[in-house]
């Protein structure tokens, strides 16, 4: 059981429990997740197809040993503890879990019995939000999604500030009202002014909106005052979610001068529960958009650094049927997540374990693709037609978003679930 190198054979591995042939979840994910059940409070879990293996057990019965983790990280309501030993730590975990997992385990069978005592049915347990966060920061790197929204608002001659070819623009966003896949969102209350010659108003949000996102959780950087390089960031990623990036137009498109987004987007933003590692994505890795200007030297990078990763946005109407109202790809984004950390990171400031950075709308090329009801229905003029006739320009009371994410290549299929919301009416 010491052994944690990674598996040779990434492309035939089997486990001993069943997984279905499009479960984003096969041995090779391996996510980490925080789940509670019946007999046991939230604490560290990952899954296997639609079974959810139970870590501290694992731990207890001395099968997690040898990993430089003590056993209170398993014990513990969030994924920090485990993640304070870094990269090495969170690769080390994952491989043991595979060797524990895989159809060819070498087990006796009083160890398989412990092993199969931690599986639970993924049904019968309540997924958490899987880290401590400390700090957000949402990134806006997607060419084509600043582009349609500077055209809506500026015009298509000044449709990209001048200073998005040169550097990752993001804000500092609240981490308070981060929540997990499957809480309901209430529509927020604010001041608005609807018609630009007569004074704001206050009242719910009328724009209610989405942003389909992805997000980097980070492991603890480097001391306040250093840097970390490009070359370097990788390693202070442990993995990647599902984002959802609630955006309320009408009161962003107010309060947003001169600084930036404010109550329009920290009433909510919603995370998919299963943190994917980068070492999982590893098999998905593929050129960005060509950069042109070439960046200054501290944000260039080398190599494949996009990931090829399928993304959707569904629309449920309350009691109707879901439309898929957006197909795009994270590989669309112009600044990878290197950039993206190298750039947070170049004036000094520090990142902690646990601080979550989302990239920013993924909008496509494609007038399909794009990552927001804003784009999607072009500031409400385009209406979309959903499966059950009715049209959205922006959310309605009782609709769910359901966003899903997932990568394959030559059979292999690593994914994130989903990261689903219900909008409630305003209170
Ligand atoms: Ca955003």
């Amino acid at each position: 059981m010491s052994d944690t190198t990674p598996p040779n054979d990434l492309y035939t591995l089997q486990s001993w429990l069943e997984t279905p042939a499009d479960s984003d979840f096969p041995l090779q994910n391996i996510p980490f997740g925080i789940s509670s059940g019946s007999h046991h409070p939230p604490r560290p879990c990952t899954r296997i197809g639609n079974q959810v293996i139970d870590l501290q057990p694992l731990a207890a019965a001395g099968l997690l040993e040898g990993l430089g983790m003590d056993a209170a990280a398993f014990d513990a309501p969030v994924l920090n503890a485990l993640m304070a030993h870094g990269k090495a730590g969170s690769r080390a975990l994952r491989h043991r879990l595979i060797q524990l997992f895989r159809a060819d385990h070498g087990m006796n069978d009083a160890t398989l019995r412990l092993v199969q005592a931690a599986v639970q049915p993924l049904d019968e347990v309540t997924m958490h939000l899987p880290v401590a966060i400390g700090d957000y920061t949402d990134f806006y790197s997607s060419r084509e999604h600043a582009t349609n929204v500077g055209i809506m608002f500026r015009g298509p001659e000044n449709a990209l500030m001048p200073n998005w070819l040169h550097l990752p623009v993001g804000y500092h966003g609240r981490a308070s009202s981060i929540v997990v896949s499957g809480t309901p969102i209430r529509r927020p209350m604010g001041q608005m002014r609807p018609k630009a010659d007569e004074p704001p108003v206050f009242g719910p949000s009328k724009q209610l909106d989405i942003e389909l996102e992805t997000a980097f959780i980070t492991f603890e950087g480097k001391p306040l005052g250093e840097r970390i390089p490009a070359a370097e960031a990788a390693d202070f990623i442990f993995g990647m979610v599902l984002f959802n990036d609630w955006s309320a137009r009408d009161i962003q498109s107010w309060e947003y001068v001169p600084l930036g987004p404010f109550l329009g987007k920290n009433f909510g933003s919603s995370m998919s529960p299963w943190v994917v590692t980068l070492e999982a994505l590893e098999p998905f890795r593929t050129q960005g958009p060509p950069q042109q200007p070439e960046p200054l030297p501290y944000l260039r990078t080398a190599g494949a650094q996009a990931f090829d990763i399928r993304l959707e946005a569904a629309l449920k109407p309350k009691n109707g049927a879901e439309s898929v109202i957006c197909t795009t790809n994270f590989k669309h984004l112009y600044w990878n997540m290197a950039q993206q950390l190298a750039h947070h990171t170049v004036n000094g400031c520090n990142v902690r374990c646990g601080d979550v950075m989302a990239s920013g709308t993924i909008s496509g090329p494609a007038p399909d693709s794009f990552g927001s009801l804003l784009e999607l229905t072009w500031r409400g003029t385009k209406p979309l037609k959903l499966q059950d006739g009715s049209e959205r320009k922006f959310l309605e009371d009782g609709d769910t978003i359901v966003i899903r994410g997932h990568a394959a290549h030559q059979g292999l299929r690593i994914g994130f679930g989903e990261v689903a919301g219900q909008i409630l009416p305003a209170q």
